[in-house]
């Protein structure tokens, strides 16, 4: 049984996520490593080491996202099997939270037709459920396509959801980081170690290059004035903490 393999411990996936030339990327928050396709349209997660056979590190990725029971699967289900088109999903469901999304979604080739990508208007349902998203696309001829998803945990992340998905950001959340000020940052390195860039003012959120496909894509970076002054740009999901220069954490193993 492979799961019975030991983790790997030799770094080597530490090594390929740090190396820049290397398509492999360590994604901090779902403590995944990650092979990044070419055309920039999403990953395969990696879990196996390459070199010593090890297993990855546990993903996080379930304690980041609700499961959906079957129980509610079937309640949305039923919630929702009728509805065709907009008019029918607005007179059930009421106003979406979110409307003016645009979901894309690519079609691999096939037989001399090469492979396509579409951009549909979607609207976008979190409150009918506790632990789903209801995402709504609509089609040309105005007819709709209902899926569920599982919820972030934390509303970051319905955030970065919705951004990722090809929109504008909305308004941001207050309260927002004072950018005229300085902060002690906490960041997680691809090798798992956290670093601390202490006096560092935080100046912009970046992206890396535009994104072809609209899938689910990590990360997207932040501009960090180090106390040099010069900048350096940091995948948001290595940040863990920050805090007024100077500032000392007391933290104790819960
Ligand atoms: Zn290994």
């Amino acid at each position: 049984m492979p799961d019975e393999r030991d983790e790997c411990n030799c770094g080597h996936l530490a090594r390929l996520a740090e190396d820049s030339r290397e398509a492999v990327q360590f994604d901090t928050r779902l403590n995944e490593y990650h092979i990044l396709r070419k055309d920039g349209s999403g990953y395969s997660l990696i879990y196996f080491c390459p070199l010593c056979g090890g297993r990855a590190p546990k993903s996080k990725r379930d304690s980041l996202f609700h499961r959906l029971t079957e129980a509610e699967r079937h309640r949305l289900t039923e919630m929702t099997k009728d509805l065709r088109t907009v008019q029918d999903v607005i007179a059930a469901l009421g106003e979406p939270d979110v409307k003016g999304l645009k979901l894309t979604i690519t079609t691999p080739a096939k037989e001399g037709q090469p492979e396509t990508t579409q951009a549909y208007p979607a609207m976008t349902y979190s409150k009918l459920s506790d632990t789903a998203i209801i995402n709504v696309q609509v089609y040309p001829n105005d007819r709709v396509g209902i899926t569920f998803q599982g919820k972030p945990m934390l509303a970051q992340q319905t955030h970065e959801f919705h951004m990722a998905a090809g929109t504008k950001r909305p308004e941001p959340e207050p309260p927002q980081i004072d950018t005229g000020k300085r902060y002690d940052v906490y960041c997680i390195e691809p090798n798992r170690q956290s670093v601390v860039y202490r006096n560092a003012r935080f100046k912009r959120a970046a992206a890396l290059l535009p994104h072809p496909g609209g899938r689910m894509h990590y990360p997207d970076y932040v501009e960090l004035e180090q106390a040099n002054g010069r900048s350096i740009f940091l995948p948001r999901s290595s940040i863990f903490r920050f805090c007024e220069p100077g500032t000392a954490v007391t933290t104790e193993p819960a």
